[in-house]
């Protein structure tokens, strides 16, 4: 960075503070970057939220303006300073910002209160945190002062360098593909992880040439990744799940004489240079001994295409949309380059996709393809026969095992992408543990070797899909823990004991330190749960010992035979009888299993996988969605009814909240449900999650992106809204096509009107059941109350419900009387057959049921409605009726109906949302005849869907 522009954007950074901005004594460029500058004077203080517009009142703040005590925040605030050498100096005092003024100004507000000057009931802390997150500009309060900050202190020191301002695009891509090419657990997390490690090379770049400010999106401070970067991460696990997306927005200042392109260039060949440093290490470290190495190293080159884009940060006149339009009109005068931001962006934005689809593919050499990607052509591929190709790689992988690694599995042969993959969990540890700064470090093959070989350094272990399905609670477990026969304490939490809590025990007489059981169970069938567990621990360990800890052996299906039990090692049965293991082991640890699963129940097979990300975050950012008139984010609604564009400083105040989401809350929530987090960025999460808890994490997950304040810090806000995918699937099945039907899922959810969650549950026999539902049924526990109404046992029927009754619901429902009336009639009768509850508990019943059904979002196709015989009706008219009423849009009012108000509307089917549908397809002239046909076939769906749903809860285990 140059020096001049370091001490310009010092000086910037220290010219404002929270007393100007109150007494309006603000450069005009301060000003010029308000959404909409308003003249007068404010009677309160308070925060708009950026998007939703919620307000939060800064009470402290408030009661000094209404005592006329301005001047006191002057003596607060004044005479902050910093200085720094450097930019890392400079990044690090950006980092740390917030807390540095939060600190300073408590000191003042302390000494003041002290000496009489401030009253005494003023609280210290909430001063402060007030004057952190003060207002831009009190009278439109869309946005604090340090977002703004950001954005001025970058103008400001261009102008005064004579640079001029870019706004710059970075993506790089393929990242579907690159992730979900995966076999395993560590596949899917270092796909993720290595591309979040490669993007931020680019942010790396960025910053250290124009500062942390520049870059807008993803905001830098309290980033692990940058935190680490500049020496002041506290927790380097933080580092385990990459928060970078893998786009980047900046604005950065170019000067004169100064070549775009060779910043491109920087940028381009950092990131190659990172890449081809892992390629090189692993082909190092695994010992590849097949030629032509550098022309795999073109593969690993061309791989990704990386795109920057850039355009000049000046008033532009392309063809403006009209809500921009309206915008600049309304603002006149005040129009400053800031206000074409949200086009400028469009623009850049589709310029990035348009250019990054540009790139050719490279032409693949012929040959046998990387069994993991099945895209590039295998190391060896294109040159061996296939016998010799075969037995080349078995050779490799046999020379790894004896050196004990396991990188390498048999049958494996990888392209030089996939290659690097497997390594990078190796440079992963190397670079955490600080022992190499990069992956061009040309020691990183040699010090993976002596760090790994000689097992210094362990390589961060990754929870199988088996361990994941296993932390799901068993109905017998959560039986004994109830009735306290059986349980675990966590502290003062007493919980059911789980299989991979068994799992975890096994593990620890195989640790060189053998420290004693770790489970500990309590209750009073403990003692005998401990003897039985007892014999599994004998039974296991030789096994364990001299192979190694797999937790697939604790499912009964892979100890029917000796095979079967070696299969899951990758070895035959002769294998395992030559290192000691045979038919007797197998006997053994069936029977301890056994034993256990009578007190527990079978170990869960099922594990969830959960795809989620924002809706229209892309309409969000460039402003055309979600965002409110001018007047509603004005102090006193004093200022025009037009819409807000986004504006730089708006948008970094949305980012700032992005990052709060994924680097703060989805891994807290994640850790909480006892999800396996592979990636959260912005606003995207995937996760591996027990079957049981995958619906409530979600759940919690939308529920938290969509806060508005939480202190003075916010969300995304009460107008936004996630779709997700969860996927409930086999462990045995492959992981790639689990990943590509959650993203399906996620699609489903976004193409049936957004805020929804799809969830689809594949059996191992192949059945696929799907439903699509808003997420407000998980809002209350009216569904929980229905799943424990159900049970499948015969002699247990008090006051339960048949699963008889679902099974007919499935497989009946479709030939059910296009009639709405008939059809709750029916529902009714059903409902009645299967259960032995009384006149009133069925009719609560039925309310559920109807609930839920509400809320199951379904699309009728052309077929259907030439099944109904309306043929010349317009299909878009008549989805767009039926998703009026049941799509649930956070940007309208809130759907007005309730559990409560269905229960009450049995007996009035009129006020029932199906009815609706019939109104509404009236008034778009549809015929009163047919309306009805049609609303009746929703209502079939939607109960089919409802069944559906409680099938899948209860085999998820859901509510349990
Ligand atoms: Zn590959």
């Amino acid at each position: 960075m140059r020096s001049e522009y370091l001490n310009a954007l010092l000086e910037a950074y220290l010219e404002i503070n929270p007393s100007e901005i109150l007494s309006g004594q603000v450069p005009d460029e301060w000003k010029a970057l308000s959404s909409f500058p308003l003249e007068g004077e404010p009677t309160k203080v308070v925060l708009k939220h950026p998007i939703s517009s919620k307000e939060k009142e800064l009470t402290e703040t408030t009661h000094i303006l209404a005592e006329g005590k301005t001047d006191i925040i002057k003596k607060i605030v004044s005479d902050f300073s910093l200085s720094a050498q450097s930019i890392e100096e400079f990044a690090r005092f950006w980092n740390e910002l917030p807390e540095k003024l939060q600190e300073f100004y408590r000191g003042r507000i302390e000494n003041l209160k002290k000496e009489g000057k401030l009253d005494a009931s003023i609280d210290s802390d909430t001063l402060a945190q007030e004057l952190v997150h003060f207002p831009a500009d009190p009278l439109m309060p869309d946005h604090d002062w340090l977002s703004r900050l950001d954005i001025y202190a970058t103008i400001k020191a261009a102008e005064k360098t004579g640079a001029k301002l870019y706004l710059l695009r970075f993506k790089i891509s393929p990242v579907q593909g690159f992730i979900g090419n995966a076999r395993t657990e560590r596949d899917l997390w270092a796909g993720s992880h290595m591309l979040g490690y490669l993007t931020y090379q680019a942010i790396s770049e960025i910053w250290h040439e124009y500062g942390p400010q520049a870059v807008i999106f993803p905001h830098l401070r309290g980033q692990p990744f940058f935190e680490f970067e500049i020496g002041l991460l506290e927790d380097k696990d933080e580092l385990e799940i990459a928060n970078i997306p893998n786009k980047v927005l900046a604005i950065i200042p170019v000067w004169e004489g100064e070549s775009l392109e060779e910043l491109k260039g920087r940028i381009e060949s950092r990131i190659i240079r990172e890449l081809k440093g892992i390629f090189n290490a692993a082909w190092d470290f695994y010992e590849i001994n097949f030629e032509k190495k550098n022309i795999y190293e073109k593969t690993v080159e061309k791989y990704f295409t990386i795109t920057i884009e850039l355009i000049p940060f000046e008033e532009v006149k392309p063809v403006f949309g009209k809500l921009l339009k309206d915008y600049l009109t309304t603002l006149g005068q005040k129009a400053s380059m800031s206000t074409y931001y949200s086009e400028l962006f469009t623009i850049l934005d589709q310029l990035t996709d348009f250019r990054s689809r540009e790139f050719e593919k490279v032409k693949q050499p012929e040959g046998f393809k990387c069994i993991l990607c099945g895209e590039h052509v295998a190391i060896g591929g294109d040159v061996l026969e296939y016998s010799e190709l075969r037995m080349k790689w078995e050779d490799l992988r046999k020379n790894l095992n004896s050196r004990g690694i396991y990188d390498i599995k048999s049958g494996e042969r990888l392209c030089p992408l996939c290659l690097a993959k497997r390594f990078y969990p190796r440079f992963y540890a190397l670079w955490k543990a600080e022992d190499v700064k990069s992956a061009c470090d040309e020691q990183l093959g040699r010090k993976a070797k002596e760090y790994f070989e000689d097992k210094i350094l362990n390589v961060k272990s990754f929870e199988s899909v088996s361990e994941v399905a296993m932390k799901k609670l068993t109905r017998k477990a959560v039986k004994l823990w109830r009735e306290s026969k059986l349980y675990v304490s966590d502290g003062s939490l007493k919980r059911p004991i789980t299989w991979y809590d068994i799992f975890i025990d096994l593990l620890e007489p195989t640790r060189s330190e053998y420290g004693g059981a770790v489970l500990k169970p309590e209750g009073t069938s403990a003692d005998s749960f401990l003897e039985t567990l007892m014999k599994l621990r004998t039974a296991v360990l030789p096994l364990f010992k001299k192979l190694s800890p797999n937790i697939e052996v604790l499912y009964k299906e892979n100890l029917r035979t000796l095979d079967s039990l070696a299969k899951i090692y990758g070895l035959n049965s002769n294998e395992l009888m030559e290192r000691g293991i045979d038919d007797e082991v197998r006997t053994n640890i069936l029977e301890a299993i056994r034993n256990l699963e009578e007190s527990i129940g079978e170990p869960p097979k099922y594990y969830a996988l959960l795809k989620m990300d924002g809706d229209n975050m892309g309409k969000v950012i460039s402003g055309t969605k979600a965002v409110k008139p001018l007047k509603e984010y004005s102090l006193t609604g004093d200022a025009p009814d037009v819409h807000r564009p986004i504006t730089p400083t708006a948008h970094i105040a949305i980012t700032r909240s992005l990052s709060k989401f994924a680097v703060e809350k989805v891994p807290k929530l994640s850790k909480e449900h006892h999800a396996e987090l592979i990636y959260a960025g912005g606003d995207d999460v995937f996760a591996l999650v027990p079957t049981d808890q995958a619906i409530p994490l979600a759940y919690e997950l939308q529920k938290e992106f969509r806060k508005d304040w939480e202190g003075f810090d916010y969300l995304q806000g009460s107008t936004r809204s996630m779709s997700a995918g969860i996927l409930a699937i086999y462990y045995k099945e492959p992981l790639y096509s689990a990943i590509r039907k959650v993203n399906e899922l996620e699609h489903l959810a976004k193409e049936s009107g957004r805020n929804a969650l799809a969830i689809g549950y594949l059996t191992h026999s192949g059945n696929y059941y799907v439903v699509i539902v808003n997420w407000r049924i998980f809002g209350n526990d009216v569904v929980y109350d229905l799943l424990r109404s159900f049970t499948n046992e015969r002699e247990n029927m008090k006051e339960k419900i048949s699963t008889r009754f679902l099974y007919e619901i499935l497989n009946g429902v479709d030939k059910w009387p296009n009639e709405p009336d008939a059809i709750i009639q029916l529902l009714r009768y059903e409902l009645m057959r299967h259960s032995n509850l009384s006149e009133e508990i069925i009719r609560k019943k039925l309310a559920e049921i109807l609930w839920i059904a509400r809320n199951v979002r379904i699309k009728l196709s052309r077929e259907d409605l030439s099944s109904l015989k309306i043929e010349n009706a317009d299909a878009k008219t008549i989805s767009s009726a039926i998703e009026e009423v049941i799509v649930d849009d956070p940007e309208k009012e809130e759907p007005s109906d309730t559990p409560d108000s269905i229960i009450q509307d049995t007996d009035k089917l009129e006020n029932l949302w199906f009815n609706a549908i019939t109104r509404k397809l009236e008034k778009k002239g549809i015929s009163k005849d047919s309306a009805r046909r049609i609303s009746a076939l929703v209502l079939k769906r939607q109960v089919k869907g409802a069944a559906i749903l409680i099938k899948i809860l209860r085999e998820m285990g859901v509510g349990a």
